[in-house]
């Protein structure tokens, strides 16, 4: 049996207990289920009270339901939504019944959303930014998921692909003409102008957004230094301040490894290296293993030092700031100025009082901002789409300059130009990238 032949259903809501829980189902059978619960089908999307009842009749519980018959629905198939109150004992009781139905099995990560996308409801960027919306910490965050949901990327690549492929057919149709040789220049020039105007706007595109594909994962700052230079002082103060989201990862209940900061709506990590330490405790090994990986993949170092003495490592490319710590002690004595030019700035602070931490933290936002690019322009949100469309650029330049060697070569180059597009929409694809895509989402999405 084909695997959509059945229904799935999930709770789609947060964890329970919760005021209000969301069942969802999806599939041919959503109505029979609905129906059963319920007793009859109610009107199409009109939110209605009902009495849901087990098969033996027995009350489980007062709920509004909701019957979105498909296609018009989000998965493009019979959608069923059940909303009840949100206990463990409600949800067993839902969840028993349906499991009881011939057909009906729960739903596996993401596996709503990948219905969706198979019955041609959004693509696989819109597929992207779904789940982005829904992992977002931050407004940036937010702002740049919500763009790709609405589509602004895959209908670019969308346009994009189909302007390939004309001008792919007009070279085609050239090379029919043509009884030997040389397809006629009046054919090739407007296929490749054509196609050099595409070029240019992925290239901008490329080239106009910075690093926004970032925004997901945020910057890593790692605050590196001597011991008691003050590394964890300043960890335990960020933490403290509002700015900081979360700050998991703590290894123990004494440090802090790792907070994470909304810093204008950038999403930062800092990192403690004074937390990368040996340990015994299982819990605290893997806070250091995460906070060690996320280190080495640092963006900016923040180098703490109690006198003007950067040590860090240079030469790695990555920026290195001289956070000079304990200005409310007397300044040590004054070592090498020498050593302050191995640092890209220099700050003054205080960790135990906080002076100066301001203007770090405004520098930080100010790195933040170049770092990612103007987000609002960003289209690119992941990797995988900024290596597609370089593959689509670099097909194109490839076609360009195969024009002179003959027309047939610069077709095949649009194909494969075409084929990333087709890819990056996710209508070419391989099953394992779905899957991989897929599995990071939620269960109930
Ligand atoms: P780490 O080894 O770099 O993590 O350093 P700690 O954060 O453990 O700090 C070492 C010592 O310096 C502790 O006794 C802190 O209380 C103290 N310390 C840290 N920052 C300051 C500061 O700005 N001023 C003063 N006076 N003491 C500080």
């Amino acid at each position: 049996m084909h695997p959509h032949d059945q229904t799935i259903f999930a709770l789609s809501s947060g964890r329970l207990p919760s005021a209000i829980a969301i069942v969802r189902l999806s599939g041919s059978h959503a109505g029979s289920a609905l129906r059963l619960l319920a007793g009859r089908l109610p009107v199409p999307r009109t939110a209605t009270r009902a009495l849901l009842r087990d098969g033996s009749g027995e009350a489980i519980d007062d709920a509004v339901v909701l019957w979105f018959p498909g296609p018009a629905s989000a998965t493009g198939e019979d959608v069923a939504e059940l909303h009840v109150h949100g206990s463990r004992a409600v949800i067993a009781a839902v969840f028993s019944l349906l499991s009881t139905m011939p057909q009906m099995r729960p739903a596996e990560p993401g596996e709503f959303t990948r219905r969706a996308f198979e019955n041609s409801k959004i693509d696989l960027t819109e597929a992207e930014g779904l789940d982005d919306l829904i992992h977002a910490d931050t407004d940036r965050q937010r702002r740049q998921a919500l763009q790709q949901l609405k589509g602004l990327l895959g209908d670019k690549a969308r346009s994009w692909r189909e302007q390939i492929i004309e001008a792919a057919a007009l070279i085609e149709a050239g090379i029919d003409f043509a009884d030997e040789g040389d397809v006629p220049a009046e054919l090739m020039a407007p296929a490749l102008s054509r196609i050099e105007r595409l070029l240019a706007e992925i290239e901008t595109v490329l080239t106009a957004q910075g690093r926004a594909e970032r925004l997901r994962d945020g910057l890593t700052v790692v605050i590196a230094g001597p011991p008691n230079a003050g590394k964890s002082t300043l960890m335990n103060q960020l933490a403290r301040r509002e700015v900081a989201i979360v700050s998991p990862h703590a290894g123990t209940t004494r440090d802090v490894i790792e907070v994470q900061l909304d810093l204008q709506g950038y999403p930062v990590t800092v990192i403690d290296t004074a937390g990368i330490r040996e340990t015994d405790d299982p819990v605290e090994q893997e806070g250091v293993r995460r906070a060690r990986d996320r280190a080495a993949q640092a963006d900016l170092v923040l180098w703490l030092s109690e006198d003007d003495q950067a040590e860090a490592e240079r030469g790695t490319g990555v920026p290195v700031w001289l956070v000079r710590n304990k200005i409310d002690l007397p300044a040590p004595q004054a070592r090498a100025a020498a050593s302050v030019q191995s640092a890209d700035r220099v700050f003054a602070i205080s960790a135990r009082t906080g002076a100066g931490l301001s203007e770090l933290l405004e520098a930080l936002i100010g790195f933040a901002g170049d770092f990612f690019g103007s987000t609002e322009s960003g289209l690119i949100t992941r990797e995988r789409q900024r290596t597609l469309l370089e593959e689509t650029a670099a097909a194109l330049r490839q076609s360009i300059a195969a024009v002179d060697l003959g027309e047939e070569l610069a077709a095949e180059e649009l194909r494969i130009a075409a084929l990333a597009l087709g890819r990056l929409l996710g209508r070419v694809d391989i099953e394992d990238v779905l899957d991989v895509i897929f599995r990071e989402f939620c269960i109930g999405k």
